[in-house]
């Protein structure tokens, strides 16, 4: 009867970890990713092996662009995720990169995955991405899942992104305003409908520099510093638009 049980048990574990590994089949990829065809071209820079070497330095030189674009408006970046650039649609899918998508940050408790397709991207996303990978790195993936609202974490990420839909943003209106903070859930933030999506993003980036005024460029890093050591980040925000 026990040995029935522990067999029984054991079929169960193993059905489970064959479901999370058909599933999440990336992740694994990530993990294992100079196993599945990419090599570092440069620290924690990956592209498929079949780039060539123009376009391995091009990928190098958009993430230093993209580095560079970070570091003008929030300081210097500490975070050093893992970048992957795929060219083509087979791998991109094996990656989880969502069709049509140009980029695609994963963000796990033991690294920050960037994905990006080198054939739709531009700078814009990955300093983006790249403003994601930061929050990550300063707080710790604990503290981003609970104390930053998407909204915040999409509109710090918005502010460096220049894609015709985000830029010349009209003054967020007082009614937007509060219907945008109120999305602190990536499932309330995203939904099927990628119009909504655009507002949203749209909202989040009018709100967040609404909220931090002058503090919108200099001031990411000291608040993630603060939540870090405990303080509230709406608290936090409120006093620092007093002070
Ligand atoms: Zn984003």
């Amino acid at each position: 009867m026990k040995g029935k049980l522990i067999k029984s048990s054991l079929i169960v574990l193993l059905a489970g970890f064959l479901l999370v590994g058909y599933y999440y089949s990336y992740m694994i990829r990530l993990v294992f990713i100079d196993s599945f065809g990419f090599i570092e071209i440069a620290d924690e820079i990956y592209t498929q092996k079949k780039f060539s070497e123009k376009d391995q330095k091009k990928a190098i030189n958009l993430i230093s662009e993209a580095r560079q674009r970070v570091t003008d408006y929030y300081g210097e970046p500490l975070a050093n995720p893992k970048i992957l650039f795929v060219s083509d649609d087979e791998e991109a899918t094996k990656l989880n990169l969502p069709k049509g998508i140009p980029g695609v940050a994963y963000l796990t408790p033991w690294e920050s995955y960037i994905i990006l397709d080198a054939n739709k991207i531009g700078i814009d996303v990955v300093a983006h991405e790249l403003v994601h990978a930061e929050i990550l790195a300063r707080l710790g993936y604990l503290k981003r899942t609970m104390e930053i609202p998407t909204w915040f974490d999409e509109g710090a990420a918005l502010q460096v992104d220049f894609r015709h839909h985000y830029i010349d943003l009209p003054t967020i209106t007082s009614a937007e305003f509060f219907r945008v903070t109120a999305l602190d859930k990536p499932s309330k933030f995203w939904s099927d409908d990628a119009q909504q999506n655009i507002r949203n993003y749209q909202g989040a980036k009018a709100a967040y520099a609404k909220l931090l005024g002058q503090n919108s460029s200099v001031g990411l890093y000291y608040i993630l510093d603060k939540v870090k050591q405990g303080e509230d980040l709406l608290s936090l925000i409120d006093r620092l638009r007093q002070e």
